[in-house]
């Protein structure tokens, strides 16, 4: 597809799996707004199903042909291709919402008797998923908490006599939104433990928070990783979409299960993220370097208690965390929450003061935001659980985005003087 010698997947988001000769010249790909694709005979396109519905195996030279918009489209699969570089995976399947890729490989990897194990806290909508729906289906949950080590994930399995009915490992790292660590390796090593010949424990990763660019959780031995792409990857906040990745084999299921739940992304969300991807590393790196700075002057002010930001961990005061950061994050990233000295009424006199940065919830986009997540993402968390991840009414959450950093710390600056 692209020359090999370019490895730098920055470098190949404006082209790698496109040619211009099979669309009228044109640089960029056009958006393919078909629902279905004509075949040049009646052979090719029994050749095209036969490869689709796995009847038999793709011949060395034969590309797989373009049938029917739920099944693949050049929008989709130039994407996917290009999303693979990020993560070196194999393959990619994008879907039309971050919860629809979360959902698919859920129903695709467990049965029903099966057990989930995730960590804890979890994005909102998947914890409403895996309790709610999953439930229904006779698939059961258990949860660790983000901080819990190696040994405390093997004895809470071994406590819920589990062993030989887990089949999914399932984290969120860091978590939402204190920005805790967990540790891809170590639960690779509990799923192995748990994996026969016949039957993989799979480890699926959500890598929203940290990817495309600052976390590869296939290279720590996760088998899957997902993102709502509605975040980092769009940037814009202006599409919702997810995706997947992972070897061809887990890939292809994950497909098969797509286009049976007809839950792929279209054409438009295919062009949309496409176009994102080309800015993708400098909007990420200019993010991070704000939140930088954004976060030093938040630790600075008197009105400011606890800022959490991994670019503040140090090996002193919080070694097992320190430990992970570095084997597994290229970047702090750009995802802060603080306390503010007080409680509801003082956060909320904060956000309502915020003019440059909107108070909205989602996070990743070019554009700054602040929530607050007692009342709003996390709001039906449990309030023991809020108390055990520092969920507090005095804790804003802040997502950063590309402004100038000076104009961000003179916002936080006057919101907070109004506090
Ligand atoms: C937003 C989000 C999701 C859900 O994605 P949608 O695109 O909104 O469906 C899943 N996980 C994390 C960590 C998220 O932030």
């Amino acid at each position: 597809m692209s020359d090999p010698k370019f490895k730098h997947p920055e470098s190949l988001m404006m082209s790698h799996g496109y040619k211009p000769e099979l669309s009228e010249g044109a640089i960029k790909c056009p958006i393919f707004q078909t629902s279905t694709f004509v075949f040049e005979n009646a052979e090719e396109g029994k050749g095209f199903f036969e490869i689709a519905y796995g009847l038999r195996e793709k011949g060395p030279s034969e590309e797989m042909g373009l049938i029917y918009s739920r099944l693949n489209n050049p929008d989709l699969e130039i994407l996917e291709n290009r999303l693979c570089l990020w993560d070196e995976a194999d393959d990619c399947a994008v879907f039309e919402s971050g919860m629809s890729a979360i959902s698919t490989v859920m129903m695709e990897f467990l049965n029903p008797g099966d057990y989930i194990l995730y960590s804890n806290p979890t994005y909102g909508g998947t914890y409403h998923f895996v309790k709610n729906v999953l439930s229904r289906f006779g698939i059961h949950a258990v949860a660790f908490h983000a901080h819990e080590p190696e040994e405390k994930i093997d004895e809470i399995i071994k406590a819920h006599g589990i062993a030989d009915k887990l089949k999914m490992i399932y984290i969120e790292t860091p978590a939402n939104p204190t920005n805790q660590l967990v540790d891809i390796e170590a639960c690779r090593k509990v799923a192995d433990r748990l994996s026969t010949d016949e039957d993989r424990v799979y480890l699926a990763v959500d890598n929203t928070y940290m990817g495309p660019l600052w976390q590869h959780p296939l290279k720590h031995g996760a088998d899957l990783v997902l993102y709502s792409a509605t975040k980092y990857i769009g940037g814009h906040s202006d599409v919702i979409a997810g995706a997947v990745l992972g070897n061809f084999e887990v890939i292809k299921r994950v497909k098969t299960l797509r286009t049976f739940l007809g839950n792929m992304a279209g054409p438009w969300t295919g062009w949309l993220l496409m176009r994102s991807l080309e800015t993708l590393k400098i909007r990420m790196t200019e993010q991070a370097k704000n939140a930088q700075k954004v976060a030093e002057f938040l630790q600075s002010h008197p009105k400011v208690g606890k800022v959490h930001y991994l670019g503040f961990l140090t090996e002193k005061e919080d070694p097992a965390n320190y430990a992970i950061f570095k084997r597994q994050l290229s970047s702090p990233g750009a995802m802060i929450s603080f306390e503010i000295i007080g409680g509801e009424k003082e956060s909320f006199r904060f956000l309502n003061a915020l003019k440059l940065i909107k108070l909205a919830v989602s996070l990743g986009s070019t554009e700054s935001l602040a929530e607050h997540p007692s009342t709003m993402t996390h709001s039906d968390v449990i309030p023991e659980d809020k108390v055990l991840y520092g969920i507090t009414d005095s804790l804003v959450r802040l997502s950063i985005g590309v402004e100038h950093y000076e104009d961000l710390i003179r916002d936080c600056e006057d919101a907070l003087a109004a506090v």
